[in-house]
């Protein structure tokens, strides 16, 4: 067995039923991508449209995509363009929403996305503030997409080792999706909430995550 593959099936060993697995392979080649693919990995996360787009036509057809870097508007049409995307998990603000809304609609397809929240401490300018999302919910103004089906919100904790402050990064997002959910119960499958990553995806698991987004466990250190 590949490391690649032991390293996947250590992951696979740690998730309870219902948890998707995302291996994020950003700046790794083709070759590991695909020895994820064969020990049975399909769904992969990359973070850079140039690279995504130029990796999907070398995997095979039953890859699940997901986008899970921040995502220049201007880029929307390139990465729509390729009708291979699974989920946008990283749509940062309702001018982005917009977009992929628009661009959708042209090309006769359905986006699914998440929204990213804000529930770091780090400051950052992406991902909805917790206030932003609320707002949006609460005036419902998803019902103005046409082509866009909202599954659910990512989140990623504050890049720490304190082990209190990343749970309650975790718990604020968790709260965040049953709020939204309380607040709008017509709210059809919004069901995801993606969160965790390599050194954390167990407090994100035992908090309600759903997806999580494991990269460097699986592929080794990322060169950048
Ligand atoms: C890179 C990245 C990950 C994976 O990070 P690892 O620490 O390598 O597991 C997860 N989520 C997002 C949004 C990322 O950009």
């Amino acid at each position: 067995m590949s490391s690649i593959a032991q390293d996947l099936d250590a992951v696979r060993g740690t998730l309870p039923k219902g948890v998707r697995l995302v291996a994020v392979s950003k700046f790794h080649p083709i070759d590991k991508l695909m020895e994820a693919y064969n020990a049975g990995q399909r769904a992969f996360g990359e973070s850079r449209v140039q690279e995504i787009v130029q990796k999907i036509p070398q995997m095979p057809s039953d890859v699940h995509w997901h986008f899970i870097g921040h995502l220049q508007t201007n880029k929307v049409r390139q990465l729509l363009a390729t009708r291979a995307i699974d989920l946008i998990e990283s749509v940062d603000s309702e001018h982005l929403l917009a977009a992929i809304d628009r661009e959708a609609e042209r090309l006769g397809i359905v986006a699914r996305v998440l929204l990213q929240v804000h529930v770091a401490a780090e400051e950052t300018k992406f991902g909805f503030s917790p206030l932003d999302l609320l707002d949006y919910f609460s005036n419902r103004r998803f019902e103005q997409l046409k082509a866009t089906h909202i599954c659910g919100i990512m989140a990623m904790a504050s890049n720490t080792d304190e082990t209190e402050r990343v749970k309650a990064d975790f718990a604020a997002a968790a709260a965040l999706k049953k709020q939204i959910i309380d607040m709008c119960p017509d709210l059809r499958g919004f069901d995801h909430l993606s969160m965790g990553m390599s050194d954390d995806y167990p407090l994100a698991i035992a908090a309600g995550a759903d997806i999580v987004r494991v990269g460097s466990k699986i592929f080794g250190l990322r060169e950048y």
